[in-house]
């Protein structure tokens, strides 16, 4: 088989691109490890910044994200026990939407489907060749059967754990990792969320968001170890756990019921530099992951995809390659600072530490957050997504 872009992974990243190559003319084949239906069952991602959402609008996918999707104007930040809101949208303008990430999946999924662009699911021992030729390869299995897909470029848009990155020759790649000793114990619930707005929660028993996905879904997360075993809470453990962290308000108007997902995410900050080799590009998680407590991880991956699909559109348009020259640096500087907010919020918001040093300078970033007009500013620039 022969394409121009091969898409190696079928989350955000992938679909986002093959979408918007697809729009401009530029052929593309997705190859998945997993089925359809088992991407379609991860829950992760709730909030998308304005800049997302024109990205998903532009690949003709917005539509139900309009529809559904939560309009948020602000947040709120419980200090121990007393809440604090920051408008958004006083302090820059703009918004962010609620809109869950297995959502935009299926979006991008049935809009691939409508357009009858190809994506093999269950696709095997993906295996990336000739990178660094003009004529890059992929190998995998399907259906039992080995296959080859002859390509002009490489998009590696397949994860953390994915195949691309360690494709790289070692020596050409440079890894930043930060682990937290900590983790999120998110429960989903058909249950009423407790506020409008999510409620970022900083306390002594430790860090607790509530979220939503709908006005009768809600998802909410508690600090726990990384070494936490799931089965040790069922549902009622995990509800007494959060009610204390909470402000009375929120306890009083929280909704228990049964959890329909409970999973434990481990907090790790990671960049890989750079993230272009030869012919292959690594977009989304594939090249970096942020603790999820800026919300920043999927918009990451929806601004790769922006740059790369800008840049392959002026490969194949207009002949020139400077967008692909300038790729890796450009998404860099975005991740970065992405990763500064995400380590931010992180460090200021969970139980990090026994010091009661750290706990006062936590306290101090809080209490100038919510006085500084100027700080609240760019903690709200920062949340509603910094421009491309
Ligand atoms: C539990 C959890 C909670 C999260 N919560 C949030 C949140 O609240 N807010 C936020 O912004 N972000 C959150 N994130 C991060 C966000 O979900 C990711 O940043 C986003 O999914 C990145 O999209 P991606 O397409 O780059 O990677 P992925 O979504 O990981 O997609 C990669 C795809 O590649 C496929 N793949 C992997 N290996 C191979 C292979 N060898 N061959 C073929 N295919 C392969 C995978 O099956 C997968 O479908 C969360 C992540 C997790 C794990």
């Amino acid at each position: 088989m022969r394409t121009q872009v091969a898409i190696i992974g079928a989350g955000p990243a992938g679909l986002l691109l093959g979408q918007l190559l697809h729009k401009n003319g530029i052929d593309n084949v997705i190859l998945e490890r997993q089925t359809a239906d088992y991407v379609l069952s991860r829950i992760r991602a709730g909030v998308i910044e304005q800049v997302t959402m024109d990205l998903l609008d532009q690949a003709g996918v917005g539509a139900r994200m309009h529809a559904d999707g939560l309009v948020h104007d602000g947040v709120q930040i419980c200090v121990d026990g007393i809440r604090h809101r920051l408008s958004f949208k006083e302090l820059t303008g703009k918004t962010v939407m609620v809109y869950g990430q297995t959502e935009i999946t299926k979006d991008l999924m049935d809009g691939r489907a409508a357009v009858g662009a190809p994506t093999v699911y269950s696709a095997h021992d993906v295996s990336l060749h000739d990178i660094f030729s003009d004529k890059p390869r992929v190998t995998y299995r399907s259906e039992g059967e080995p296959r080859e897909l002859v390509c002009d470029f490489i998009a590696g848009c397949d994860g953390f754990h994915g195949v691309s990155r360690p494709s790289v020759p070692a020596g050409a790649i440079t890894a930043y990792e930060r682990v937290y000793p900590l983790g999120w114990l998110g429960i989903l619930s058909d249950t009423p969320p407790v506020s409008e707005e999510l409620i970022y929660v900083r306390h002594p028993r430790g860090f607790a968001l509530c979220s939503m996905r709908t006005p009768t879904r809600s998802r909410y997360y508690i600090q726990c170890s990384v070494a936490e075993d799931i089965e040790a809470w069922p549902d009622q453990r995990f509800w007494d756990e959060l009610k204390p962290r909470l402000d009375d308000e929120a306890r009083g108007h929280l909704v228990t019921g049964a959890s329909i997902e409970k999973s434990i995410a481990p907090l790790r900050s990671f960049v890989a530099a750079p993230m272009r080799f030869g012919r292959l590009f690594l977009a989304g998680d594939a090249a970096h992951i942020v603790p999820p407590t800026g919300a920043k991880g999927l918009n990451l991956a929806a601004s790769d995809v922006q740059y790369l699909s800008r840049a392959l559109v002026e490969h194949y348009a207009d002949k020139s390659n400077a967008g692909l020259d300038h790729y890796s640096e450009r998404a860099l500087k975005r991740v970065w600072k992405a990763e500064r907010f995400s380590w931010w919020m992180t460090m200021t918001l969970h139980r990090i530490s026994d010091n009661p040093f750290d706990h006062q300078l936590q306290l101090a970033e809080l209490d100038y957050l919510f006085r500084s007009k100027a700080a609240a500013t760019a903690f709200a620039e920062n949340y509603v997504g910094l421009p491309y």
